[in-house]
Order: C-alpha cells, then sequence, then structure tokens
C-alpha cells in the first residue's frame, strides 16, 4: 500500500537504529507524546532497537496523549448518569463504553435499559437528533484537537438546524499546554518530544518554537509507521547530542507548518480555551476547549446539571505515574495481577491506546531493572 508499507521496511528501520546508536553518545530521555505512537513503539519492539548501554543511551517515556486515558473520572461518571436518563440516547465512540466510571460503565448502563448507542462520527448522533425530535441526543465529544474539528462541525449544524434536542459532553485537551506542564513539573525528566502528527496535522506546528526556545526542548513533529517514529528519533538525538533545541518536522507528507486552516477556523468559532483536569495528572491551565458562549446551549452539562458526583480512583492504580513518564507499566504492582485488560483498574489500561494495556497485549511484562538482569544473566549464560 502507498504510503504504509514503505514506512514499515525492515531493513531501512535496521540502519536507522544502527545510525541512532552511533550517534549517541549519552543517556536520553525522549517523550512520545500520543498514545498511537506509544502503541506502535511497542507493537513494533522501537524503543528494543534503540541504544541502552550505561551512558550511551536513548530511553521512550510514554506520554499521556491517549484521550480516553486522560478523560477525568468525573466526567465519565457524569456521562454515566445522563446515559441512564430515560429519554436519553447516549451517543459515544466504541472505545468509551468500557472506560470504568465508579460503579459502573456504559456498556452496563446499557445493559440496564439505557439507550447507549455506538457511532462512527458526531454527525451521526445530529443525524439521530433530527429522526428522534422526542429524544434527547448527546455525543460523548472526547480528544486531542484531532477530534475537535468533526465534533465542532456537530454542534455548528445542529445550530444552523436550529436543533433542540442535540448536546455535547466535551472533554477536549489540547497538547502543547500538556508538553508545557510535562517541562514545568518537578523531577521531570523528558529532553526532546515527538509531537503527534495527527494533532498537528490539524493545528500545524506553530505553537511549538515558542516552547522549544523557552524550555531548550527538541520537538520534532512525528508520524506512526515504524520509520516515522525511528526518524523522529533520529532528528531529536541529532539535536540533542548538538546541543540544539529546534522544531522540526519529520512528517511532511502529512503536516504543513499552518495545519489545515478551515478547521482552525471552524475550531474558533465554536470553543474557547479552558482548564481542563486530566486523569492522573491534575488540572492543567488553558488545556481544553469548551464551548463558547455562543454555543454554550449545546453543552450537555448545562443542560443536564448532573450533581452529586462522587469519584473514587482505585488505590492501587499508579496510573498518573505512568502518564507523567515516572514508571513504566510493568512497574507497577498491579499490572497483569489485580489489572488486566479484561479487568482494568485504570484508563491507561482499558484504552487500546493506553500504555499500561500496550504492555499487556504486547507481553512486556519485565520492569527496566527485571529487563537489564535478565539481559545480563542472558549475557552471562552466553560468555559462560
Ligand atoms: S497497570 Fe493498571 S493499576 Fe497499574 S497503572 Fe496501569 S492501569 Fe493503573
Amino acid at each position: 500500500m502507498k504510503y504504509l508499507t514503505e514506512f514499515r521496511n525492515g531493513e531501512i528501520a535496521r540502519a536507522l537504529a544502527r545510525e541512532i546508536t552511533q550517534i549517541t553518545t549519552r543517556p536520553w530521555k525522549i517523550m512520545e507524546v500520543c498514545g498511537g505512537q506509544t502503541h506502535s513503539i511497542i507493537r513494533n519492539g522501537i524503543d528494543q532497537m534503540l541504544p541502552s548501554a550505561p551512558g550511551a543511551s536513548v530511553e521512550m517515556i510514554h506520554g499521556p496523549g491517549c484521550p480516553v486515558c486522560v478523560t477525568p473520572l468525573e466526567l465519565i461518571d457524569k456521562a454515566l448518569a445522563i446515559a441512564a436518563l430515560p429519554g436519553v440516547i447516549f451517543c459515544s465512540f466504541g472505545d468509551m463504553l468500557r472506560v470504568p466510571g465508579t460503579d459502573s460503565d456504559l456498556f452496563q448502563v446499557k445493559g440496564r435499559g439505557g439507550d447507549v448507542r455506538v457511532v462512527y462520527s458526531p454527525l451521526d448522533a445530529v443525524d439521530l437528533a433530527v429522526k428522534h425530535p422526542d429524544k434527547q441526543v448527546v455525543f460523548f465529544g472526547v480528544g486531542f484537537e484531532t477530534t475537535a474539528p468533526a465534533n465542532a462541525m456537530s454542534v455548528h449544524l445542529a445550530k444552523r438546524r436550529d436543533l433542540k434536542n442535540f448536546s455535547l459532553l466535551v472533554s477536549h485537551v489540547l497538547v502543547p499546554p500538556a508538553i508545557t506542564a510535562i517541562l514545568q513539573s518537578p523531577g521531570n525528566q523528558v529532553q526532546a518530544f515527538l509531537a503527534a502528527g495527527h494533532v498537528c496535522s490539524v493545528m500545524g506546528y506553530w505553537q511549538y518554537p515558542p516552547i522549544a526556545e523557552k524550555f531548550g526542548v527538541p520537538i520534532v513533529v512525528t508520524g506512526f509507521e515504524p520509520l516515522d517514529l525511528l526518524e523522529g528519533i533520529r532528528r531529536a538525538v541529532v539535536q540533542l547530542e548538538a546541543g540544539r533545541h529546534e522544531v522540526e518536522n519529520a512528517y511532511s507528507r502529512v503536516v504543513t507548518f499552518d495545519g489545515n486552516q478551515a478547521a482552525q477556523k471552524l475550531l474558533a468559532e465554536v470553543f474557547e480555551v479552558t482548564d481542563r483536569a486530566w486523569r492522573g495528572i491534575g488540572v492543567i491551565p488553558n488545556s481544553g476547549w469548551r464551548l463558547n458562549a455562543d454555543y454554550r446551549e449545546f453543552d450537555a452539562e448545562e443542560r443536564f446539571h448532573i450533581t452529586g458526583i462522587h469519584t473514587q480512583e482505585s488505590a492501587l492504580c499508579r496510573s498518573g505515574d505512568v502518564l507523567r513518564g515516572i514508571i513504566k507499566p510493568a512497574e507497577c504492582a498491579a499490572f497483569g495481577k489485580e489489572c488486566t485488560p479484561r479487568h482494568p483498574l485504570g484508563a491507561t489500561m482499558v484504552s487500546s491506546e493506553g500504555a499500561c494495556a500496550a504492555y499487556y497485549n504486547y507481553g512486556r511484562f519485565l520492569s527496566a531493572e527485571e529487563l537489564a538482569g535478565a539481559g545480563s544473566a542472558l549475557t552471562g549464560a552466553a560468555n559462560g
């Protein structure tokens, strides 16, 4: 397939990995922000191709770029409460259905008689509102800048059609403020970032040069295929080794500096920037979008006034530390024991893009220390 298989070429991947190893002279920590990139890195074993010698290594830290993972528990509980109301058709993408709230999930609400439907576009939910004028149709609008234009279009259309029975439960989060928060957090270890290619396809990358300049970090716009990722990592390491901190575009077949101007115009018409709580991280100032005053009538939180939500996270779950790159999933004591994709304790295990699920699904059950121990035991056996 054009533009896909050529970016999965094993020979070129090995050559890129060799080049990264040759140019690496110090230990570097690079964060891939996006959950899709995390999934691809673990699935393709890219992190295991990188140099790991003491003093000359490249470690990937898995960032908070899985939208399902960072949606606050309080909002999930609100979604469950709205979906259980009589007369409501609650629409969502399929990946939100199994995300556990404090007491249940959308599947369970559906099992108890709630009208919960999986749709493939928020525009399908608008169509449902047209077909069912006697029902309130709610779409769960979760995600980064990538999914926001379609959600913005849904309320834009609903307003144009004067629909009084459509609303959006919004939890949109933004990448640049999250990168800034990570860089400002005490104990931050990230020295360079791979920026998420699909977010940049919408937003461009004009927001990143001030961040690279202020914090002295290289930022490389990167795609999702193995060669995309290795090239992004290579460019980041070249900059780190040279002491440079620039923004580079390693995904130019998709991303331009300015991004999709029509989508950005629509986003500006419908949304306004707001503080957002990120699950596992906390509130990040100016890190999300909400419907602005012109579209507030379509805000499901305003329409349904759900109160009395008391959230409770699992005491065992360390997804906050995973999302901030402080531990790897296998270093959580509950990983693969109390917490599995069938019985997830935290959102990073629920979504297939979550780091814990990626580690579980691809058999990464050893912590970094255990891996190092296993490696030296194998080396010893081989030498012996
Ligand atoms: S393995 Fe489960 S309990 Fe541990 S951090 Fe990940 S989601 Fe939370």
